[in-house]
Order: C-alpha cells, then structure tokens, then sequence
C-alpha cells in the first residue's frame, strides 16, 4: 500500500523521480516546499509552521508541513519522504542540529535548496541560508533584564543569589544564547556581585535536553533542596518560556510567591500566550519577543529567491559557521518584554489581542 500510494502521489505531482531538470525549474512556481518543524508541543513551532505554509501559499506554492515531535530520527525520516516526494525546496527547523547530514546530502542529488529556519544545521555544505534572529542579542536582553532589574547597573552591590539555565545542548542556538547573557553576567559573578549558589556554571552543568519545561523543574528542585537550605533565590536566568514554567512550578512549591519570599527575577522567550499572562499576573519577569511573522516571510521569499535564480537579501556573512561553511543568513531583531511594554510590543503589533491576555 505504501509503493502504490508513493507512486501516485509521485505522478500527482507530475514528478518523474529525475529530480534537476530544465524542466522541473521551470515548474517550481507551482511545485511543493517541504517544511520540517521540530515540534508541537511549543505554541511558537505550531505558529511558525502555519505562517510559513500562507506565506509559501500566496507566493504559488503548494506546501507540505511535518513535525518531528522532538525526535531526531522521526525528523530525518520525514525529510526523507518529502525528499521522495519530489518537493522543490526544503525549510527545515532541526532538532538535532547533526543529524541531518545524510538526508541533507540526498537533497543536494536531488538539486533541492535547503533553508535553515531558525536554528543553523551543523556540519554540512548542504544548507543554502540561514533565516534567523540574532540569537547572541537574545542572551543580551535577558542577561542586562536581570542586571537592571536587580540595580546592578544602577549602584546596587548586592550580593544577590542567581542560578542559571540553557536550552538543549543539540540545539546550536543554545550557545548563542548562554554566551550573550553571560557576557553580560559574568563580570557580576567576578565581583561577587551575583553568586551562583549551586556553582553550576559551566554550560554543560545547565543545559536542559529538548527545552523540557519538567526536567527545568526537577533542576531546580534539586538546586533548592541541595543548596538553598538558607538564603534565597534572587534572579534565575531561563531561555524559553517552557522552562521558565517549569522553574516557577518549583519555586512556589517552595513558598515561593508570597510577600515574605516574593519569586526572583525569571526570564524567558518567545512570548508564549501562557508565559505572558504569567507576567502580566507578576509571576514570570519578562520574556524576549520575536516576532515570528517575520522570519516566517524572510524564510518563504528566501527559497522563492533561491528557485527563481534570485539572490537573497543577507544581512550577515560571518556569524554563523556551521563546521564546513559559513551559512549566509538573515538576523531579525528580538525585543525585550515584560510588564511595562506588552501592550506596545505584542498588542499593538497583532502579535495577540487584548482579549487572548485576560
Ligand atoms: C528557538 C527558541 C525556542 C527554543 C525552544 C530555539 O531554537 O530559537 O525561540 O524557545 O528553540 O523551542
């Protein structure tokens, strides 16, 4: 059953199985994109895949649009279909950032252009561009939110208690993120102006497999049970809005959140609907908003770019080496948001409706 239906859907697609012709360039237009998200279990993902497909839509495009659900091998397998499928052009969000090497070399035979949403894809020629944010400036926001939001910057000596958490080590946005916001702490830790208690610093120690919201938590249960038997949390430095979640869990079931022991400064990303209404609520501190409408279109006009001979608009040639090459990419800019400026920055901008916060 599935050779025969393979086989339809290879002739429904006009495709011969000969992928590169003269031909086939010139019937792209109407042609499939395959788009490869890692997850659902993330609003962000489910958002970006369907923006992606209407951008990809109003362009001519028909679309294909799979979910990994966080498993590497799932993902390659699902690129491999679409691979077989006869799409044109490929925009894949990984999820082991290594792991797609040989799948991505069966689509450089097949002469499809890879764009690489979001997260670069390591070790491999086989990636056209890059369509991101500037992940390093993303660390910077939530590193500098806690340094003002403590007084650091503004004459307080502190010592004030931080713990700090990264994303998944398979990730490599991950380093991008934990680089910016140490750049800025770190020179706080030297003067023992901020103390990491558990002495987990090194990026190794903290990293959080698969962004999982429930394995923050038991960290940081771990860390008030082991650690904190005096003293108090004063700041911790999360990456996404899922593991902040899961660190506010484990911080009220500690007592947390009471005008005695008020929760510490807790940053985040992505703007997820249930992390802002945390922060409007006074619970999470803030998050770092990108706006992924947009890299939903630099992403779609990149490949519509590329299959039409066209070279796409760059704004950065050096950051992102990817172990072979360096990946031209497109950076867009994340913004800081906590209580002060949601309504500017995600109300005002469509982003959500006043209605969708109550
Ligand atoms: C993305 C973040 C997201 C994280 C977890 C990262 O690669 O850049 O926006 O929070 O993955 O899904």
């Amino acid at each position: 059953a599935g050779a025969a239906s393979l086989a339809l859907t290879l002739s429904a697609c006009g495709q011969s199985g000969a992928g590169g012709s003269k031909e086939d360039k010139g019937s792209a237009k109407g042609g499939t994109i395959g788009i490869a998200m890692p997850t659902k279990s993330s609003e962000r993902w489910i958002a970006d895949g369907k923006n992606v497909v209407k951008d990809l839509q109003a362009k001519g495009y028909k679309t294909k649009l799979v979910y990994g659900e966080d498993d590497p091998d799932q993902q390659v397998s699902q690129i491999e279909n679409l691979i077989t499928q006869g799409v044109k052009g490929l925009i894949i969000a990984a999820i082991d950032n290594k792991s797609l090497n040989n799948v991505l070399q069966q689509a450089a035979d097949a002469k499809i252009p890879v764009i690489s949403y979001d997260r670069l894809i390591l070790g491999t020629k086989n990636v056209d561009y890059y369509a991101s944010f500037d992940n390093e400036k993303v660390g910077k926001l939530q590193g500098s939110y806690i340094v003002q939001k403590l007084g650091l910057d503004s004459g307080k000596k502190g010592p004030f208690n931080i713990e700090l958490f990264a994303g998944s080590n398979d990730d490599n946005n991950t380093k991008y993120f934990f680089n910016g916001a140490m750049s800025v702490l770190q020179p706080y830790i030297d003067k023992k102006q901020l103390v990491v208690k558990s002495k987990q610093t090194a990026l190794n120690q903290v990293t959080t497999l698969r962004w999982d919201g429930a394995t923050a938590q038991k960290r940081m249960e771990d860390i008030l049970t082991s650690t904190y038997t005096s003293g108090k949390v004063d700041a911790v430095l999360s990456p996404y809005d899922g593991i902040s979640i899961g660190i506010i869990a484990a911080l009220k079931s500690d007592g947390y959140g009471s005008a005695s022991k008020p929760l510490p400064v807790i940053t985040g990303q992505d703007a997820e609907l249930a992390s802002v209404k945390s922060i409007i609520a006074g619970q999470q501190t803030q998050t770092v908003y990108k706006d992924i409408r947009k890299l939903a279109k630099v992403a779609s006009t990149m490949i519509d770019d590329v299959l039409n001979g066209k070279k796409p608009e760059i704004n950065d040639t050096k950051s992102y080496g990817n172990g072979v090459k360096t990946v031209p990419a497109y950076l867009l800019q994340p913004v800081s948001v906590d209580k002060t400026n949601y309504t500017k920055e995600l109300v005002d901008t469509g982003y959500y409706t006043a209605d969708q916060l109550k």
